[in-house]
């Protein structure tokens, strides 16, 4: 009650919320408080979550924030929110998100901008709230849900934590289940949470990570007790910093934050080791070859015919061209376009083939380190704070907006799990975020070094 309450209040400000789902959430509180009495709750009982628009949601406004998708509710439930509900979490409505998940500042959804809850000290300029799960990180931000589910393609999940003073973790590509979740770039893709503290975070993602048949990349690994971690000394582990990561024209506060962070992890019985990730300058580059190659692909379903929106035209052709050219954005264009040439005959061999050579280098570079002892990696989680809505420089340069990616994308490529932690303010009182790397399915140190630095 209380969250409805909140929401209804602040939304409308935030524009976190694109479908408010009141009457299911009480029903769904009500079904809670009975198992509770019957002393059968499950670990979630009665949490009130927010739930990112990628999310396939039964008989509930699902458009992976796209005008293509009008009026979708689906048949089924993704694999993830139904695992949430089965431990009795209640579901609040669905979040805003950049349009199919492209983007680093949720201003791609058809909904409009997400503000960010933060602003700059003495400024009233709205921010953005990171992307693409803004909705989900500002709504946890601002109170508007207990915690958020959220994507990380490349970085989506821990680019938004970080712009919000948040936690947000991206699994082991494999932890969750992707079933009945709107695909972007299905090689990449992983779900996880976006919660107010690393506890939160830990508690959640038990919960939503699972092996399911539907989708055969999910991994049969048990699921720890992930909380049971949290407040272990960090004694035995060993960290490494990546040279690499140190960019041009990284703001010397970023820095400060990243060697404030080594000393927390000092502090707490970590040895610290320098080490090298060679092909990190080419992660960038490869994943904007991979990505909108996938994309370009999984969005070849949108035709007008089975889902959503439907523009006619004089013959069926007529009618793709209409739906398509009407129901995607310009930067969803933008990718159809670059992931159709750079798959296409004669382009195939220089683009993509080439940025999968590079994603191996770049996953072998982390199995060096981890073979090489370390246990998990600090670094930056962005290469800045959040920046203005309707930034002119983000805005007028596609490329600068992806450069936002920079930390967060060598994971993705590598398959491997990483947390967003708040680590501090700039000098302007908005908040920063560390990110820490660990080895697949080591989730369970992530929490725990994440722990000491937030
Ligand atoms: N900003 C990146 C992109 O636009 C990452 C998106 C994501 O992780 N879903 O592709």
């Amino acid at each position: 009650g209380a969250y409805l309450q909140a929401i209804e209040n602040a939304n409308e400000a935030l524009n976190a919320y694109i479908v408010t789902t009141p009457e299911k959430a009480l029903e769904m509180a009500k079904a809670s408080d009975a198992r509770l009495a019957a002393g059968n709750g499950g670990a979630l009982e009665g949490i009130p979550l927010g739930i990112k628009d990628l999310f396939g949601t039964e008989g509930v406004h699902t458009q992976a924030a796209s005008h293509i998708l009008d009026g979708f509710k689906p048949h089924y439930e993704s694999t993830v929110t139904a695992n949430l509900w089965a431990d009795g979490a209640v579901m609040l409505g669905k979040l805003n998100m950049d349009e199919f998940a492209m983007g680093s500042s949720n201003e791609s959804s058809y909904y409009g901008p997400v503000k960010n809850p933060w602003r700059a000290k003495g400024s009233n300029v709205d921010l953005v709230p990171g992307g693409s799960s803004g909705g989900s990180a500002a709504a946890v931000a601002a109170r508007l849900c207990a915690g958020a589910t959220a994507t990380d393609t490349g970085g989506s999940i821990r680019q938004p934590a970080a712009f919000t003073g948040t936690v947000g973790i991206k699994p082991t590509y494999g932890r969750c289940s992707r079933w009945g979740i709107v695909a972007f770039a299905s090689s990449l893709d992983q779900a996880g949470p976006i919660a107010r503290d690393v506890r939160d975070a830990a508690i959640l993602l038990r919960s939503m990570a699972s092996v399911d048949a539907k989708d055969t990349t999910s991994v049969d690994i048990a699921v720890p007790d992930y909380e049971a971690v949290i407040g272990k000394p960090l004694a035995g582990i060993k960290i490494g910093i990546p040279k690499e990561y140190r960019v041009d024209g990284m703001p010397e506060e970023i820095e400060k934050l990243w060697q404030q962070g080594i000393s927390w992890l000092k502090d707490a019985g970590a040895t610290i080791v320098d080490i090298s990730l060679p092909h990190t300058k080419y992660a960038l580059p490869a994943y904007y070859i991979v990505a909108p190659a996938e994309a370009s692909s999984n969005l070849a379903r949108y035709d007008g015919v089975r889902y959503g929106l439907r523009v006619p035209g004089k013959d069926i052709v007529d009618m793709y061209e209409n739906t398509r050219a009407k129901g995607f954005g310009e930067e969803v264009k933008r990718r159809i376009m670059i992931g159709t040439y750079v798959l296409s005959a004669g382009y195939y061999d220089a683009y993509y083939l080439q940025a999968q050579k590079v994603r191996t280098l770049i996953k072998k570079d982390f199995e060096d380190a981890f073979h090489a002892g370390v246990d998990a990696i600090l670094t930056p989680a962005t290469p800045s704070a959040a920046f203005g809505i309707a930034d002119q420089e983000m805005n007028s340069d596609p490329v600068k907006m992806y450069l936002n990616d920079i930390f967060t994308v060598t994971v993705n490529m590598a398959g491997l799990p990483g947390i967003a932690v708040p680590a501090g303010l700039d000098s302007r009182g908005l908040p920063l975020g560390l990110q820490l790397i660990g080895r697949p399915f080591d989730e369970e140190t992530l929490f725990q070094t994440a722990y000491v630095i937030e």
